[in-house]
């Protein structure tokens, strides 16, 4: 079964500069897959428009077969994601932020509680769930955004540049997580410009250089050719 697939993707913004062009490709079901490519090359806008936060120009997108054009809403319930930037209200409470992310997929008060208990434990976070999340340094700020997009329990976890600027203790502690969360069964796809971290993690790996698609294979076969 596909998780994700893309195709024709092209993406021109406003101000003339094209960003992604005639992008395709697909992310099986369990895979762990990595979107590799120097700053610039069109990652976060592919992630974007995977998650309904930017308009493709051209192209179809689906996630676990459904359409972002005719059945958006069943696909974003798929899907949960991991921005780079913290977009969280650095006032709001720690446990809040998590089950107030639930309630917007119609999850009720009591399952919404239990998932966010879980998902902060997982992550290191049950003790600080009463602090405000400015109170919070920029680790535990990254692994709050992890628990927010897992809270509905979505089968594709997307995270975009996950461990830039994080170091290297909390490196290891997100990878061996994530590591975990694919072994039972989550589809995970991250973006990076570290093909270290794309090679201990992920078993396929896409390279998107100026917006187009260079690479597309599994892990194996791309060191054998390097
Ligand atoms: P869309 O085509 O998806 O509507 P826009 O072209 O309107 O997107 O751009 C969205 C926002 O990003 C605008 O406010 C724009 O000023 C800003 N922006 C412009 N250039 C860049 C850039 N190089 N990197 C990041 N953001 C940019
Ligand atoms: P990456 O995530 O790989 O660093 P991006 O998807 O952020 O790449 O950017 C791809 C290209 O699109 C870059 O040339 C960037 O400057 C441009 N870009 C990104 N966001 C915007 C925007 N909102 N408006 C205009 N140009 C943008």
């Amino acid at each position: 079964m596909v998780a994700l697939s893309i195709r024709h993707l092209n993406k021109t913004y406003k101000n003339g500069v094209q960003a992604l062009k005639d992008i395709s490709l697909d992310v099986q079901k369990g895979d762990f897959f990595a979107l590799l490519g120097p700053n610039g090359a069109g990652k976060s806008t592919t992630i974007g428009i995977v998650s309904s936060l930017v308009n493709k120009s051209g192209g179809e997108v689906s996630i676990f077969g459904h359409s972002l054009d005719s059945e958006r809403e069943l696909a974003k319930r798929k899907l949960g994601v991991v921005p780079q930037e913290f977009n969280f209200n650095q006032f709001e409470k720690v446990f809040d932020i998590v089950t107030t992310q639930a309630g917007y997929y119609g999850i009720a008060p009591a399952p919404a509680r239990a998932a966010a208990e879980k998902y902060l434990r997982q992550l290191g976070l049950w003790d600080k769930r009463d602090s405000q999340a400015r109170q919070l340094s920029g680790g535990m700020k990254r692994r709050l955004m992890i628990a927010r997009a897992l809270v509905h329990e979505p089968e594709l976890l997307i995270l975009d540049e996950p461990t830039a600027g994080v170091d290297i203790e909390l490196r290891r502690s997100m990878w061996d997580f994530l590591t975990e969360l694919n072994r039972k069964g989550k589809t995970i796809i991250l973006t990076t410009h570290y093909l270290e971290e794309a090679e201990s993690l992920c078993r396929h790996i896409a390279i998107i250089d100026h917006g187009t698609l260079v690479e597309n294979t599994d892990m194996k076969s791309l060191l054998e050719k390097l």
